[in-house]
């Protein structure tokens, strides 16, 4: 007996992770249909206009040279990120530094007479046997080397920026990792839409090749039969609509998809792995805006000495149309401490402001502030801290996770995003074969 489905795939959330999924399977021929509960793409990644400032939700910038952009280039999606130069510089000892092309040499070397130990370290990273047990923190990795405070604020930033944890809640193993092994976001910048103008092209690239995205449609069931997917249940357009594929990805989270198939679906061991790893991260921003520039870094600026603040992100050099003329605009960022768990938001959000205004001389007088936010729970910067990640398979047939909470090991953001779809999406063309094709 042959069954017809309405989709061959059903991608439930258009976050980075349920778009980078989306656009390759349509343009493997799979009719896929992308179902999202707000009114826009990008999830946490999105944007939102305020008074003619395009504000981000959550992401600020994109890495370049990527798998991010070789999905783009693969689905046919336009990859407009602008890249500042130098992407980055240091705050140290009241001078912002560029260590472009000196590496973690010339980083280190700037703060303390063990740089040269420290670069040793990472660079014995590079083999397996050189990476540290999985219990050390990365903060502690450094207390082996040095107690120099400057170096201790560069990787609690750095783990702030990339993980939205602070280096005492990062395994040592997975920011080595990240750092010998992966992409590590040498090259990024902003898109001039902010960082909505990415998924917009996705979702553009998407209808191209066939696929149907409804918005403000929120999906109340991902239906399971036997132990295998057999669609969704969606209210859209005030109905509910039952949606029948043999394929479904989640990008809700892990936790959200056993509410929506029902945690009888899973095998026991299965619901509690995620009821334990269920751990997501917090971060606290600041946009403001101002109408002269504030920092001269062109793209980010990173601390060597602060509190709370990891970076100040500034868009208007490369990106003028973010800001109505004559305006820059600019993000601060800090993940509060603890990270993981509770911690007092006014606190932690006037640590953050102290900062700014140590940072920026006269910030209460010279700044705009647009908006202030504090992202997590069911809306973090990352729903699992990188090296605790779940599995983005399932043991229902036809299920996969995709998003920041399935991120391969030592991973972070959307660029983990794009890495985990492309894997689904190989996973799903080896089981299901596209009825067009
Ligand atoms: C402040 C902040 C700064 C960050 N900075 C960066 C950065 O600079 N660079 C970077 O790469 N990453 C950054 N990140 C991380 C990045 O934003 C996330 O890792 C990424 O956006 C996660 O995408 P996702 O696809 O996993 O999930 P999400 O974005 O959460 O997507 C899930 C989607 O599913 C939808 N949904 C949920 N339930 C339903 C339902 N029942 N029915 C239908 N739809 C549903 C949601 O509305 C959402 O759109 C930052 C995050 C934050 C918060």
């Amino acid at each position: 007996m042959t069954t017809t489905y309405d989709y061959d795939a059903i991608v439930v959330g258009a976050g980075a992770g349920g778009l980078f999924t989306a656009a390759r399977l349509a343009r493997r021929g799979y009719r896929t249909l992308v179902v999202e509960r707000l009114d826009k793409v990008g999830g946490r990644a999105s944007t939102t206009e305020i008074d003619g400032f395009k504000v981000n939700d959550g992401a600020i910038v994109i890495e370049v040279g990527g798998i991010t952009e070789q999905t783009c280039a693969e689905v046919g999606a336009k990859f407009e990120i602008r890249e500042p130069s130098p992407p980055i510089l240091y705050r140290i000892a009241g001078k912002d530094v560029d260590v472009t092309g000196g590496g973690w040499g010339l980083l280190l070397g700037k703060l303390t007479r063990q740089g040269a130990k420290l670069v040793k370290g990472i660079g014995a990273a590079r083999s397996d046997s050189g990476l540290p047990e999985d219990e050390l923190s990365t903060a502690d990795w450094v207390r082996k080397y040095t107690k120099n405070e400057g170096v201790h604020g560069i990787f609690r930033n750095m783990c702030a920026s990339v993980f939205a944890v602070s280096s005492d809640e990062l395994p040592a193993r997975v920011f080595l990792t990240y750092f010998t092994r992966k992409s590590a976001f040498k090259r990024f910048g902003f898109h001039p839409d902010g960082t909505v103008g990415l998924w917009n092209s996705l979702a553009d690239a998407f209808a191209v090749n066939g696929g149907d995205l409804w918005l403000t449609a929120q999906v109340s069931a991902i239906n399971v039969v036997d132990g295998a997917v057999t669609g969704i249940t969606v209210d859209h357009a005030g109905e509910t609509t039952t949606v029948t594929a043999p394929v479904v990805v989640s990008n809700v989270g892990p936790y959200s998809t056993l509410d929506l198939a029902g945690r009888e679906s899973f095998p026991a061991e299965y619901v509690s792995l995620v009821e334990q790893r269920n751990r997501p991260c917090a971060m606290i921003t600041v946009n403001f805006a101002s109408q002269e520039p504030l920092i001269d870094a062109p793209g980010m600026l990173s601390f060597a000495k602060t509190r709370r603040l990891a970076y100040i992100a500034n868009y208007t050099d490369v990106c003028p149309e973010m800001a109505p003329d004559g305006w820059h605009l600019y993000t601060g960022t800090a993940v509060p401490e603890p990270a993981i768990g509770d911690f007092d938001e006014a606190a932690e959000t006037e640590l953050l402001m102290a900062d700014l205004r140590d940072t920026i001389d006269g910030f209460d007088r010279r700044s705009r502030i647009l908006s202030t936010t504090i992202t997590r729970d069911g809306w973090p910067p990352q729903r699992a801290v990188a090296g605790f990640d779940l599995p983005h398979t399932t043991e229902v047939t036809g299920l996969w996770n995709v998003g920041d909470a399935v991120k391969e090991y030592a991973n972070g953001g959307t660029t983990a995003c794009a890495e985990t779809a492309a894997l689904v999406v190989d996973e799903i063309a080896l089981e299901f074969t596209p009825v067009t094709a």
